[in-house]
């Protein structure tokens, strides 16, 4: 998709902080860090959110899922515990419309979330 930021950073066209890639997946440290770990985990290829990836793509998400985990493995809070999110729809706070896996951790996290 053209003019899609998240596109643009899985097609290395904008500098991140890359931390975790597979053949369909890239992992990018969180411009704004909410926690020691916050990483987002994203498809290369474009869908708007969660509901749409898992309907046109069988298998993506879960790519995106074991991904999340590899990252969680690699900055060590896989054991201690970590959250992955999926804001979808503005009223969740989905702000870049480019599915994304927020992974968070390092901190205790804290249940309901705001
Ligand atoms: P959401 O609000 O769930 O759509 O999450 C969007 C996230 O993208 C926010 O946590 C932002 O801090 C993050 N973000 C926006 N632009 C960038 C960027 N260029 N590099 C890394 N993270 C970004
Ligand atoms: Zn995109």
């Amino acid at each position: 998709m053209t003019d899609c930021l998240f596109c643009k950073i899985g097609a290395k066209e904008i500098p991140a902080d890359i931390v975790h890639e597979t053949d369909r997946t890239v992992a990018f440290r969180d411009i704004n860090p909410q926690a020691p770990t916050h990483v987002l985990v994203i498809p290369k290829a474009h869908y708007a959110n969660a509901f749409e990836l898992a309907q046109a793509d069988d298998g993506l998400a879960d790519d995106l899922l074991k991904a999340a985990h590899a990252v969680a493995l690699q900055d060590d809070v896989a054991e201690t515990g970590y959250r992955v999110v999926l804001n979808t729809g503005p009223g969740a706070g989905q702000t870049v419309f480019h599915v994304h896996a927020h992974v968070l951790g390092g901190r205790p996290l804290l249940w309901p979330p705001g």
